[in-house]
This record gives structure tokens, C-alpha cells and sequence, in this order.
């Protein structure tokens, strides 16, 4: 133990490593935090980025009510967070048009999804009967399907996959229909890619529960990033890749960045995405090593565009293409009804995503290459969408951590053991909870409070 200040190096500025800096420097100022950051900015997958006045997201795009460790860190920060007003409503792409769905809304609303209930063929009476008979089966376990405590669903959280949980219910009308077009637009992912469990949360709270609603600032999600950033800034560096985590008889000694350095540290916490904490700390004992390889993450690339009109109505916050239709878009996302503020007054803000092995397509060619992809395909669909005032491009190759099935119960039982024969080194991000912003805020906190429990440990 070095003769100054306790020294914390926490491996990664996403949402996890910035909140266990955030956490740690807020209540103790005894210890010296140091982040280390790969890339040239902080925030990970929740960064954002002022451009002309739009506040663009590159990745994650919602919070919803129930993430409370993140309102209770954005109330914190004093950042404000607004519940939307609109129910949920969305475009769905079928037999060459956009048919609206809303979850309630106004009379106009209304009669559009009634237009499409009746004339939306591939919602047949079955699928519609099986959705009703599956958000029944969720209403009955909603309390239990939550981001912020999922340990009361863990019963369902067996080997299956949420497809064939959902197939083996008798619902596989509403499987095709709608379910494969829900998971996708909250995963990045495929029904047959996630755990069962999961798959009901996600569906229970972004889709099929009538009451919740959306919770985030005005500005988007990046405006939280950016005021954790901020409230962390003087101890973050920039562009310093860790390339190890070192190990000596169990105990964190330090990193070893990519340029060779090593930096001596009292407690590490690797805040990175589970396949990166297998590839810089070598030395982890082969349960923790089984345990992280079962973590899997959806591919996808987003590319955001400023326009001068609104290509869907109020209130439509996306157009969903099903993976039936072979659309090579799948979402189109337009958030001006829940974050008013992210676009200047009067233009809007769309991000277009693209998921899985199309997005590993994009990723082959250069940002121009993608966007003009990208412009074609929106032209098929938005043939009046004017030409972007700009754009961006996204790519993820980790975006959304998937949970296959059983996955929650076994970092769950990993991370009530602690990570057993290892001294001051602690894991946060996304997949240490259940996985989403919130839970990667959850992370950081939970890493933040046993490493610094940890060190005043050894010092009493
Ligand atoms: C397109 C997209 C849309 C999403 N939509 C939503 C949504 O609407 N709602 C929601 O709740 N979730 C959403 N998510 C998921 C959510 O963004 C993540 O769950 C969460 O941000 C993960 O945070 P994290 O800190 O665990 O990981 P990350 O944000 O990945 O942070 C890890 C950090 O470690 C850094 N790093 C990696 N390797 C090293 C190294 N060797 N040395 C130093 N630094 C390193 C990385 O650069 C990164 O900054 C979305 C994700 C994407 C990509």
C-alpha cells in the first residue's frame, strides 16, 4: 500500500466507470481517482454530441421511469429529467407502407391504430389474440420484470431463449408479429439471441405495459453523460488504452497501459464490456472466465441525420421495419416528443439504425460509404425526406448486452460472491446487472462501494 493517498484506477469512462468515479469522489476525498479511457471521448455507449444545435445520441437513445439509480445520480448532478407525455406510438412497416400504433393518445391517434388493427394484414386475429393472452402473462409478473431489481425473476431466467420460451407458450403468431419487432428495437438483437427472462423484461417495460412511460432530459441521454463527464473531467485521461490489468498472488497491483507504462494503483475496477475485461486481465480464475464468456453483445450501426422537416408525426417516436420484410433498416428513430430540445426549433433530429450482420456489412465501407447506403434506403421509405443538414455515423460492435439465457442468475451468484480469491480488483458495466444504462449505473456504484470499502478494509 503506497504512503499517499489510496490510488483507484478505474479501467473505462462509459456509464459504469464514470458513475464509480462519480460515486467514490462524491463521498470520499481521501482517495485519488484516476479514469483511464481508451477512446479520444468519455461516455462510452451513452456519449452524445452537440452539433449545429442538435444534441445527437450515439447510442443509447431512452431512459425509462423505472431506471431509478440513474435519476437518483441525474438528481445528483442536477440534471433534470422530464416523464414524457405521449404514450407510446411508433410506425410499423408492412406490404410497402408505415402503419402507425399507439398505445392510447389522442382521438386522431386512435382511429390510426384502429386503421391499422383492421387493416394491418400480418397482425392476424390470432397474433392478436396471442399478444393480448402474452401481456396478461407479463401483467402478472410485472413487478417482478425490473431494471432496477431483477432478483425476483431470476425463476425464469433458465437456459431458454426468449424465442423458444415464447414458442413453447403457444405464441408464436405473436412471436412473428410483433415480439421479433420489439426485441430488435430494444437489443439491437433477435429473439432467439436473448435469454427468456430478459426478453420479458424488455417487452414487459418498453412495449406491453400501458402505464410506464419514458423518463430523460429534455436534451436526450446525452446531456446526462455529459454533466457526468463534466462532474468527473479532472480525472479523466483520454486516449489511454489499458492494455492489462496486473495480478500479483490474487491482488490488483496496478494497469499497464498501451504504450507500455505501468501505473501502481491500490484497487482497479475494470469498467469495460465483458470481453474486453477477459482480454486485459489474463489472470482471472477460469469460474469468473466461464462466467464472463457467456456475455454476448448485438452489433449495430446508427447514423443520425438533422433534417429541416419531421418525417414522422407527433407523437411517432419510431418506424419499425420486421425482419420479415427483409427492409435493410431496421428502426428509424425520432425522438422530438420525448426530447424536445434535442433539435433546434422547427428541424428534427432521426437516427437510422441498422442491426447485426447488415451493420457488420456497414462497417466494411467508410463513413460517406455508409451514409449514402443509409440516405438510399430512407429515400425508399421517406421519398419526401429532405437532404440532411448532416450526418453521423455510429458503429457498434458491442451495442447492447444480449443476456442469453441463464445468464443473469450466473453473474448474479458471481457478483454476491464477490469475485472469490481476488483482492481489489471489482467489475462493473452493463452485464454486471441487468443490462442497460441503468444497470451499468448500478455497476458503478456497487464497484465503487466495495472498492472503497475494500481499501479502508486494509487500512484499518
Ligand atoms: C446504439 C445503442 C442503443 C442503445 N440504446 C439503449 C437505450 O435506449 N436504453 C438503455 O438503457 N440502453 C441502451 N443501450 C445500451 C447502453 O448504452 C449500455 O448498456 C451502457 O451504456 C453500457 O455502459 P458501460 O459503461 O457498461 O459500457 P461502455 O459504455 O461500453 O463503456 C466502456 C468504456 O470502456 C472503454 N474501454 C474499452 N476498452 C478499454 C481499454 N482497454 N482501456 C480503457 N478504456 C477502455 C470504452 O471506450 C468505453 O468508453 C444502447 C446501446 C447502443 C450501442
Amino acid at each position: 500500500m503506497s504512503t499517499t493517498r489510496p490510488k483507484i484506477i478505474i479501467v473505462g469512462a462509459g456509464a459504469a466507470g464514470l458513475a464509480a468515479a462519480y460515486t467514490i469522489l462524491k463521498s470520499e476525498d481521501q482517495f485519488e481517482v484516476i479514469v483511464l479511457e481508451g477512446a479520444d471521448h468519455a461516455g462510452g455507449r451513452i456519449a452524445g454530441e452537440e452539433i449545429d444545435g442538435f444534441h445527437v445520441h450515439t447510442g443509447a437513445w431512452v431512459f425509462h421511469e423505472s431506471f431509478s439509480t440513474l435519476q437518483r445520480l441525474a438528481e445528483s448532478l442536477g440534471v433534470e429529467f422530464k416523464r414524457s407525455h405521449f404514450k407510446k406510438g411508433g410506425h410499423v412497416y408492412c406490404d410497402g407502407k408505415l402503419w402507425g400504433l399507439y398505445v392510447g393518445g389522442s382521438l386522431k391517434q386512435m382511429l390510426t391504430t384502429a386503421r391499422t388493427v383492421l387493416s394491418f394484414r400480418p397482425i392476424s386475429l390470432k397474433g392478436m389474440w396471442q399478444t393480448l393472452r402474452f401481456s396478461m402473462m407479463l401483467k402478472a409478473r410485472g413487478k417482478d420484470l425490473s431494471f432496477e431489481d431483477h432478483s425476483r425473476m431470476l425463476d425464469l431466467d433458465t437456459k431458454e431463449s426468449f424465442a423458444d420460451f415464447v414458442e413453447a407458450h403457444g405464441l408464436t403468431d405473436y412471436l412473428e408479429e410483433a415480439g421479433e419487432v420489439d426485441i430488435g428495437c430494444f437489443t439491437a438483437g433477435h429473439p432467439e439471441q436473448v435469454g427468456a427472462a430478459f426478453g420479458m423484461a424488455q417487452i414487459w417495460t418498453w412495449t406491453l405495459n400501458p402505464a410506464s412511460r419514458t423518463r430523460m432530459p429534455e436534451k436526450g441521454v446525452g446531456a446526462f453523460a455529459q454533466a457526468l463527464v463534466q462532474a468527473c473531467q479532472h480525472h479523466i485521461r483520454l486516449s489511454t488504452p489499458v492494455e492489462r490489468i496486473v495480478l500479483e498472488e490474487g491482488t490488483a497491483k496496478g494497469v499497464v497501459t498501451a504504450d507500455g507504462v505501468f501505473m501502481e494503483a491500490d484497487a482497479v475496477v475494470c469498467a469495460t464490456t465483458a470481453t474486453t475485461a477477459l482480454k486485459i486481465i489474463p489472470d482471472l480464475p477460469s469460474g469468473i472466465r466461464s462466467t464472463l464468456s457467456r456475455v454476448t453483445y448485438s452489433s449495430c450501426c446508427q447514423v443520425a441525420m438533422g433534417l429541416d422537416a419531421n418525417i414522422l408525426p407527433a407523437g411517432s417516436h419510431a418506424a419499425i421495419f420486421p425482419r420479415r420484410t427483409g427492409a435493410f433498416l431496421t428502426i428509424v428513430s425520432n425522438l422530438a416528443g420525448l426530447a424536445p430540445r434535442q433539435a433546434p426549433e422547427g428541424k428534427t433530429l432521426v437516427h437510422a439504425l441498422v442491426i447485426d450482420e447488415k451493420a457488420r456489412q456497414l462497417f466494411t465501407l467508410s463513413d460517406a460509404g455508409i451514409t449514402d447506403r443509409i440516405i438510399k434506403e430512407m429515400h425508399k421509405y421517406f421519398p419526401n425526406m429532405p437532404e440532411p443538414l448532416f450526418s453521423r455515423v455510429y458503429r457498434w460492435p458491442e451495442a447492447v448486452c444480449l443476456t442469453p439465457g441463464g445468464m443473469l442468475t450466473e453473474i448474479d451468484e458471481m457478483r454476491q460472491q464477490g469475485l472469490s480469491g481476488l483482492r481489489g480488483l471489482f467489475l462493473a458495466g452493463d452485464y454486471m446487472r441487468m443490462p442497460s444504462c441503468n444497470g451499468a449505473v448500478q455497476s458503478g456504484v456497487d464497484a465503487a462501494e466495495n472498492c472503497a470499502a475494500f481499501i479502508a478494509s486494509r487500512m484499518a
